[in-house]
């Protein structure tokens, strides 16, 4: 499977590339976010933020699991790590059909409820400041948009 590599040396380099990113993201895209804690996955979304015109403060919604912004595009950011290993309904569905974009930390404990069709974005913590980023596109919308963003 073709995949897409960069690195990122500090946190503004993950923004703007999120940034970049979110810049091609149509209504119904999903965005699955893979990495350690402290590897960048909230900093990526707040990329994604501002490449849709949020201006509200994005931060981990760790206690509520889903956060909804209104840019050019509603964001719908997920952080399922208090979720566990959830295989009960939690009716995220509506979030991946609706009309905004999806995007969800520790995407892979609700694997089996996501799309399959998607963006998984893995975030390896290199050094201090230095971060790999791995984008991974499932069918063939996200293969264009991989093209696109890195063309
Ligand atoms: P996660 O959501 O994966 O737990 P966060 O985005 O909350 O991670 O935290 C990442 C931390 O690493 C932030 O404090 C951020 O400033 C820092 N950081 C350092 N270098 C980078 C980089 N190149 N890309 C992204 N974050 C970085
Ligand atoms: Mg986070």
């Amino acid at each position: 499977m073709k995949q897409y590599e960069m690195n990122t040396v500090r946190p503004e380099q993950t923004l703007q590339f999120a940034e970049k990113l979110a810049r091609s993201l149509q209504p119904g895209d999903v965005i699955a976010l893979e990495g350690d804690l402290g590897a960048g996955k909230t900093t990526f979304t707040k990329g994604l933020a501002r490449g849709l015109d949020i201006k509200r403060v994005v931060n981990s919604p760790t206690f509520t699991i889903i956060k909804e912004y209104h840019g050019t595009l509603p964001l719908y950011h997920m952080d399922v790590y208090r979720v566990g290993d959830a295989s009960e309904d939690l009716g995220f569905d509506e979030y991946f059909e609706g009309e905004g974009v999806t995007v969800v930390e520790w995407a892979h404990l609700i694997e089996e409820q996501l799309p399959a069709e998607k963006l998984t974005v893995f975030l390896y913590h290199e050094k201090l400041e230095e971060r790999k980023i791995v984008l991974v596109p499932n069918g063939k919308r996200y293969e264009q948009l991989c093209k696109e963003v890195f063309s």
